[in-house]
């Protein structure tokens, strides 16, 4: 489904992903964990060529995104053709920390915008989907609303059906809960697990250990730039291998 290969990335001096490989099956939930500044946030925007990269391929159910991978040995892989990157980009949903809504549509017009100009999705259908969407996450009743007029957990859950709404085969989720108030943590953890549990390929940075160990089929761990460990979450939580994932456990569970 996900197929990243030896992934680097460097802002100037600053080496931040040194050779990252990691496959995300269809329908798995993969959670990444690991200290500030080890290169998730890097990672994840590279899955969807939010941020491009130096070396390495990422493609994406066949199709390679951001770089065409090279030919044999000594080619160089060779960035993409901008409409051809936009169209492998509307199967990758993202979901960021800050919402990025904007506060002067309706929620329903917010959900609406992008399937209809860039699905080319008619009005009726858009907002037919988008009111669909809006009960999924239990916001059936404020299609009309401003997002200024919602909570920190309703933002959020406005933000994964405006995602969904564009029929992702992937999502990703960068520290979704992360600037939330801790009672509106609970209802967007929900949302992700009933995706989960929907069997929507999800990639997700998160420092929910709870929702990791229950929800997440496989923890990567990441430490300078590189995975240094993974695996199903039981195996990862009660015997970690490597020493720099035990530190890095001790000091958030
Ligand atoms: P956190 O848990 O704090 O979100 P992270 O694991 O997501 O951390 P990244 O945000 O990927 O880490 O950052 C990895 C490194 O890359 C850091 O040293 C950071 O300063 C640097 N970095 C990230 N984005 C940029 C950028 N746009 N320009 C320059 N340096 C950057
Ligand atoms: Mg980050």
């Amino acid at each position: 489904m996900i197929q990243i290969n030896g992934i680097h990335k460097s802002f100037g001096s600053n080496h931040v992903l040194r050779g990252v490989d990691l496959q995300v099956q269809q329908g798995e939930v993969v959670v990444i964990l690991g200290p500030s500044g080890s290169g998730k946030s890097t990672l994840l925007r590279c899955i969807n060529y939010l941020e491009t990269y130096d070396k390495g391929s990422v493609v994406i159910e066949g199709k390679p995104i951001g770089r065409i991978p090279a030919q044999g040995q000594a080619g160089q892989s060779v960035e993409m053709p901008q409409k051809d990157l936009n169209a492998v980009r509307q199967d990758v949903g993202m979901v960021f920390q800050s919402f990025n809504l904007f506060p002067h549509k309706s929620v329903l017009h917010n959900i609406t915008m992008a399937p209809i100009s860039l699905r080319g999705m008619s009005q009726e259908d858009a907002e037919q989907l988008a009111r669909e969407l809006l009960r999924k996450v239990g916001l059936q009743d404020k299609a009309e609303a401003r997002p200024s007029s919602l909570s920190g957990g309703q933002k959020q859950r406005v933000a994964i059906a405006r995602a969904l709404a564009m029929k992702p085969k992937v999502m990703l989720f960068d520290e979704p809960t992360s600037a939330l108030d801790p009672e509106t943590v609970g209802e967007v953890l929900q949302v992700m697990r009933t995706l989960a549990k929907e069997g929507m390929t999800m990639v997700i940075v998160t420092h929910e250990m709870g929702f990791a160990r229950d929800v997440a089929d496989r923890v990567v761990v990441m430490d300078g730039g590189v995975i240094i460990e993974e695996g199903k979450p039981s195996e990862i939580f009660t015997k970690p291998s490597h020493p720099r994932t035990q530190m890095f456990l001790s000091q958030v569970l």
